[in-house]
């Protein structure tokens, strides 16, 4: 099993590597401490909070070994919102890990057992007749896969009437190149799921599957909450929202957490910009990120856990609740039960 087989699970060759080493699947996940398990736990979790996979395994046959074993965990759960988001992650994440082999010199030489290049996804994907370059920054793709790739795509720049459409050829810079390619992944990893699971792995993998739906449970809180109370917020939100106050600029990272706990609660984006509005125009920023964050069918992004926000270093201010909880959203849901109808009717209003 080699490296770029870990680094880009989605490849037809990692899948033949699988294959070919004849791994036990239903054997490997009724093994107690099957590292394999709980990086593909760690895998659907990830996308749950933040839009990847999270960090690799350090060892490459665990780290290839949980995708698939991932795949079979969320057709197991069989949430179409989690089979959404869970492509998204592992198309954003190939991308990163993508664009780190041809851009980072350091990434390539470190990279053993053959690095990912453009020319190998195009042929991965069956692309390499279709895409040409004409530079080295623009490509022509021809209007076939043009249309399939970009159809998921938000934004009018993927219109085809925006394009200039010439001999059945659609230009395109490096960037949207590399979003086509990101789209081609994510129907890869998308592929055929839900899985049709052999009932003695779904018996294996009961506990990592119960693991995920409390994720899930969690991250739905977003939907049942019918009071938003400030005062109820996490240290970190509050801390976001006083910044604001005081005439400060978010950076992206702050906005992004503030907007998608806010949001998480069901606010729409105009009372999410109203809550945010201190600084002359932080408020429109929060109700365009809102607008762009998803809506009631697809709640979009979820908010980023207590981990994410650590690392970013916006978990200021922890109090004791916060050592019980590994997620804002699961902070203020434990204070608004805390809280009686009354103390959150009256606190609303302060
Ligand atoms: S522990 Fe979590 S909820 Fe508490 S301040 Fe840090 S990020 Fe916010």
């Amino acid at each position: 099993m080699k490296r770029l087989h870990a680094r880009y699970p989605f490849l037809d060759s990692a899948r033949e590597a699988v294959e070919t080493a004849e791994v036990d699947l239903a054997e490997l996940v009724l093994r107690e401490d099957s590292a394999a398990v709980d990086r593909a736990v760690e895998r659907v979790d990830a996308a749950l909070a933040e839009d990847s996979v999270g960090q690799p395994h350090r060892r490459t046959r665990v780290e290839l070994l949980s995708y698939p074993i991932a795949r079979v965990l969320v057709s197991l759960v069989d949430e179409p919102m989690l089979q959404r988001k869970y492509a998204h992650a592992e198309a954003a994440t190939a991308r990163e890990r993508f664009e780190a082999d041809v851009d980072d010199d350091a990434e390539l030489k470190s990279a053993s057992g053959g690095r990912m290049t453009t020319e190998r996804l195009l042929a991965e994907f069956d692309l390499a007749d279709d895409v040409r370059s004409i530079d080295d920054d623009r490509y022509l793709v021809a209007v076939g896969p043009y249309l399939r790739l970009s159809g998921g795509l938000d934004g009018e720049e993927w219109r085809l009437a925006t394009r200039a459409l010439r001999d059945g050829e659609v230009p395109v810079d490096e960037a949207e190149l590399r979003e086509l390619l990101e789209a081609a992944i994510r129907e890869r990893v998308a592929d055929g799921l839900p899985l049709s699971v052999p009932e003695p792995i779904a018996e294996g993998l009961a506990d990592a599957v119960e693991r995920i739906e409390d994720s899930l449970a969690d991250r739905e809180l977003r939907h049942d909450f019918d009071a938003v109370v400030p005062s109820l917020f996490p240290p970190c939100v509050r801390a976001l929202l006083e910044r604001i106050d005081d005439g400060e600029s978010l950076d992206e990272p702050g906005r992004f957490a503030l907007t998608a706990f806010l949001t998480s609660l069901g606010m729409a984006p105009d009372a999410a910009a109203d809550l945010a509005a201190g600084a002359a125009d932080a408020g429109e920023s929060v109700r365009y990120q809102a607008a762009h964050l998803g809506d009631e069918e697809d709640p979009g992004y979820a908010p980023p856990s207590c981990a994410s926000m650590a690392e970013y270093g916006l978990c200021v201010d922890k109090d004791e609740l916060c050592e019980e909880i590994d997620h804002p959203i699961t902070y203020y849901d434990r204070r608004l039960d805390d809280a009686d109808g009354a103390d959150a009717a009256a606190a609303a209003n302060e």
